[in-house]
């Protein structure tokens, strides 16, 4: 009989869920799988209660467990093979098993999750190693062991594994309702935009550009961020915002020190007002907690002040060492760092506000009728949709 890796069980951990919205966890799980791995044509699926099996059939193994680390929700996953429950059977293929592996010594660990099948654990954990003892070089080591081989007994089957691969945790991607991330093109917002999905809360963009003294070349800057965030939902909206005449007024009529909380304020006012059109649940943004004067405690709370939505702020508490570590590893940061130019580096302020105070926001925007630049901006913001080939796993949510 020949012995070979031919499925991946796939673990979703402890859910704390019950009930109906542990079933919408898995099947949307088993969705974004499939998805994840829709060029992989010959694999099969079975979607469980306690784990999802994906059958190999042709493919390949090493690629299909690379995407994989990449779908949030799955706890850990694992090469098994599937074989039959008889234990003759079961000896045999963990013999010739670890004969392959070709290390010095194991360790056995069975566990019968058919509780009607007659062997209890211990006297398959025995019997087994008896077994591979009598016909190989191989030593039990139950401390360090070169191999573990687990072997789970269900009903159907028997599933034998050697190894553990750490999945990226957290919900699948949907399970969270949607999210409008405010998308600058910076460090900071593709790492919060990946933090959330791994939440499992979906993500639209909005961008505000100011041409011309923003250019063009900060769109297809966010259009690259995203396509590495398609990695993990295949499917990204952006909706471009010309801000270009409201942060000219903005400058116009206030006093500098206090342009830019009050071009954040502009800029939450639209992106509530684009939220609630593309039924977002709350804003986001890579905001982090002192990173700048309009990231102080007092700014983001005169900032926070024209919304009533929630604001999700994943990096509120990240230093930025780590959110670059974060970047580096979702392969946005070599993206982040082209040089260009953003509606707030150019009109940065020498002396921004880290303690403005609401009357004098207030005394300022009442200057001019801001209102109407903003449903401006809301009919005249474009939106592109930026997807990589597994496209349509957002279809039922966006
Ligand atoms: P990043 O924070 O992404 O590195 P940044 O540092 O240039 O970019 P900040 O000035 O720190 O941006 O702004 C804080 C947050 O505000 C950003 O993370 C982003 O969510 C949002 N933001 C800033 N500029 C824009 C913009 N032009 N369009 C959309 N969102 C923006
Ligand atoms: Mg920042």
């Amino acid at each position: 009989m020949e012995m070979k890796y031919d499925h991946i069980m796939v673990r979703f951990g402890e859910l704390s869920t019950k009930g109906k919205n542990k079933k919408d966890f898995i099947f949307r799980l088993g969705d974004n799988i499939r998805n994840a791995l829709k060029e992989y044509k010959s694999l099969t699926y079975q979607v469980r209660m306690d784990h999802i099996y994906i059958k190999l059939n042709d493919e390949n193994p090493e690629t299909v467990i690379e995407r994989l680390k990449d779908v949030s929700g799955i706890y850990s996953f694992s090469l098994v093979i599937k074989t039959d429950t008889d234990i003759e059977n079961l000896k045999n293929v963990v013999l010739d098993l670890l004969l392959k592996e070709n290390k010095k010594t194991f360790k056995m660990r069975a566990k019968r999750a058919d509780k009607l099948y007659p062997i209890i654990s211990d006297d398959i954990n025995r019997i087994i190693a008896g077994h591979v003892l009598k016909n190989s070089e191989y030593k039990v080591d139950v401390h360090n062991p070169d191999v573990l081989v687990s072997i789970t007994i269900r009903n159907d089957a028997a599933y034998i594994y050697t190894s553990d691969i750490v999945g990226a945790g957290g919900y699948p991607l949907g399970v969270g309702g949607k999210a409008l991330m405010m998308m600058s093109g910076g460090i900071d917002s593709p790492v919060a935009s990946y933090l959330l999905m791994k939440r499992g809360v979906a993500i639209e963009c909005v961008h505000f550009a100011a041409p011309p003294y923003t250019n063009a070349a900060v769109i297809d800057k966010i259009k690259d961020l995203c396509k590495e965030l398609n990695r993990y939902q295949a499917k990204i909206k952006v909706h471009v915002v010309p801000f270009t005449k409201l942060q000219e007024d903005i400058y116009k009529y206030s006093n500098e020190s206090y342009a830019i909380t009050i071009m954040r304020r502009m800029m939450y006012r639209i992106s509530e007002r684009l939220a609630k059109k593309y039924k977002c649940l709350a804003l986001a943004n890579g905001e982090s907690i002192g990173q700048v004067a309009s990231q102080t405690l007092v700014s983001m709370d005169v900032i926070n002040a024209v919304t009533n939505m929630p604001v999700i702020r994943p990096l509120a508490i990240f230093d930025k060492t780590d959110i670059i570590k974060i970047s580096k590893k979702i392969n946005t940061y070599a993206i982040s760092i082209r040089p260009y130019e953003d509606c707030c580096t150019i009109f940065a302020p020498k002396n921004p506000k880290t303690m403005p105070k609401l009357e004098e926001v207030e005394a300022f925007e009442e200057k001019w009728d801001y209102e109407s630049e903003i449903n401006d901006c809301i009919s005249n913001a474009e939106t592109i949709v930026v997807t990589s080939e597994n496209e349509d796993n957002l279809k039922n949510y966006l």
